[in-house]
């Protein structure tokens, strides 16, 4: 199958949601649940990859103001981020092993709704699964007020998380279409970060 050029020899997860939902908290219980089933899992934050290598031009200094780069800017750093993630993923994973990526399926930036799973990024990831990690517009606007620790204003409120998570899902299902990967709508409820990692596992281990 690795041989195909449809898949990479370990498992590739893609895990998307709206800024705020919980993708990253989520992604950090599954990383507990999966260690403790003995799992080789490798998590990967794709804004972490542009970041450093943004950093590293000295064109922003904050993972929030990415989408406020020139968007062939962004372009450059989403390419090189794919590749990265990849060349590291391939070095420390086997075939039993499983690679998840906290990512975004679409992101709204100064110029517009923008794919972050375009092909030249699917050519990449090759991805076996796009999670789509869900939770009411309220509850996403209330956890974005809650942490102090990101900007996300720029988001829109309760209006703008409503038409993001609607176009966001349908992003998904599009960059799906590429590689013939599974689409699995994951409910993050309030107070249950831990429930919607016990459902995302339960999915990768059928994989
Ligand atoms: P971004 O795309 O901007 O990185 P994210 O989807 O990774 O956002 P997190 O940083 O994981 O979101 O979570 C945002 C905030 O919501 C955090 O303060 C986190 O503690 C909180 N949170 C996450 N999941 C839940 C949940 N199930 N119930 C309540 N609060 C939650
Ligand atoms: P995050 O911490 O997941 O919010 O990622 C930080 C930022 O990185 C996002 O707000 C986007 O600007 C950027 N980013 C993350 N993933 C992608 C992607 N697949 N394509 C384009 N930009 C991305
Ligand atoms: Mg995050």
């Amino acid at each position: 199958m690795a041989d195909s050029g449809l898949r990479h020899p370990f498992k590739v997860v893609i895990v998307t949601g709206v800024p705020g939902v919980g993708k990253t908290t989520v992604l950090s219980e599954f990383k507990k649940k999966a260690e403790e089933e003995g799992l080789k899992v490798k998590i990967v934050n794709f804004g972490t990859y542009m970041l450093d290598t943004a950093v590293k031009e000295g064109i922003v200094d904050d993972r929030d103001k990415i989408r406020t780069l020139p968007l062939r800017r962004q372009l450059e750093l989403q390419r090189l981020a794919a590749q990265a993630i990849i060349r590291d993923a391939a070095k420390e994973l086997g075939s039993d092993g499983v690679l998840l990526v906290d990512t975004h399926a679409l992101v709204k930036t100064v110029a517009g709704y923008w794919p972050g799973l375009p092909r030249h990024v699917l050519d990449e990831l090759k991805p076996d699964m796009i999670a789509v990690i869900e939770a009411s517009p309220e509850e996403i606007v209330a956890r974005q007020a809650r942490d102090k620790t990101r900007y996300r204003a720029d988001i829109g409120g309760v209006e703008g998380v409503k038409r993001l998570l609607e176009n966001a899902r349908a992003a998904s299902i599009a960059s799906a279409v590429h590689y013939a990967s599974t689409v699995a709508i994951i409910e993050n409820k309030e107070g249950k970060a831990d429930e919607a990692a016990s459902q995302l596992l339960e999915l990768v281990k059928k994989l």
